[in-house]
């Protein structure tokens, strides 16, 4: 059921939730008040009181298309990442050895399974009953209803991914501190989130379909996922840019100048342009700022502080 969620247009603004700086309005997207912190620039959506954002992707609407703030199609979506999947894995391979993992927000599970043929021991969070079976019926792993039930388990785990989780979070800061509790010193930190500092995200913000509360709540920059996750007592932190299959992070006029040779097909990574677009992005970081979407690696500190 959907909820009634009117702008409150007289409510007083909070402090921003990194730096506890002043904030003012930036917007109002589905009926709720999105604002920006003056000092470090982080964005929010303002929640009334009392609003239960489980209920969000408890629904099954979320997930099969009922929903305009959803997946339009999990499977498809699923098959998308695919590529991504593997690539992550790869990479993460190569920063760390094969421990206990924990991905938070593991829908159906398809990241743990490919991690699980790389060696992983596999456990999950899933809010939504419908994919926490599935994963669970599907994989014969365990995953945790919330958070807090994962904690309750007194695991410590190697790596904790979470990929497109942060950005629905209410107070990501709280969060990825306690998401830190659950690991292990030199335990590997893995996620992903839009990138709302890319140029078409800042240029027209009321039109961006990832401002989409109440499914997005928090939206990130470079700068404010680094801020954060620092906050969060993370060190080590590296961020790159991904290249999504079909959002490639290149400026209108170049994509325009491919069209003959891509004869209407969509650009891909793993094609011989993505594969030029991605030397390059390696070579020069601050294409960072191009990509839609921030890949995130950090480490919990040898001694907690
Ligand atoms: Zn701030």
């Amino acid at each position: 059921m959907e909820r009634a969620a009117g702008v409150e247009t007289n409510r007083a603004l909070p402090d921003c939730k990194l730096c506890g700086g002043l904030t003012k309005p930036l917007m109002a997207n589905n009926g709720f008040q999105i604002v920006r912190c003056a000092g470090c620039e982080f964005m929010f959506a303002l929640l009334p009181e009392n609003y239960d954002l489980r209920t969000v992707y408890m629904d099954d609407a979320y997930w099969n298309g009922g929903r305009a703030y959803g997946y339009p199609d999990y499977e498809q979506a699923s098959r998308d990442a695919r590529r991504l999947v593997l690539e992550r894995l790869n990479r993460l391979d190569q920063i760390t050895s094969p421990g206990r993992m924990l991905e938070i927000g593991c829908a159906a599970g398809d990241f743990l399974r490919e991690a699980r043929s790389h060696a992983w021991q596999i456990y999950g969070v899933e809010l939504s009953p419908t994919m926490r079976r599935r994963c669970e019926r599907q994989l014969g792993c365990h995953v945790f209803a919330s958070l807090q039930e994962a904690a309750a388990a007194e695991l410590r785990f190697d790596c904790v991914a979470l990929f497109e989780v942060i950005e629905h979070l209410d107070d990501p800061l709280t969060f990825m501190s306690d998401v830190r509790g659950l690991m292990n010193p030199q335990a590997v930190l893995l996620l992903s989130t839009p990138n709302f500092g890319a140029p078409e995200a800042l240029r027209n913000p009321h039109s961006h379909h990832w401002f989409c509360p109440p499914a997005h709540i928090s939206y990130f920059t470079p700068a404010t996922l680094h801020a954060c996750i620092a906050r969060a007592g993370f060190e080590a932190i590296q961020i790159r840019g991904v290249l999504e299959a079909d959002e490639m992070p290149l400026p209108r006029l170049l994509v325009k100048a491919l069209e003959p040779f891509r004869r209407g097909r969509r650009l891909r990574p793993g094609g011989l342009i993505g594969k030029l677009i991605k030397g390059w992005q390696r070579h020069h970081p601050h294409l960072l700022n191009w990509a839609n979407s921030m890949e995130l690696y950090a480490r919990n500190p040898r001694v907690g502080h």
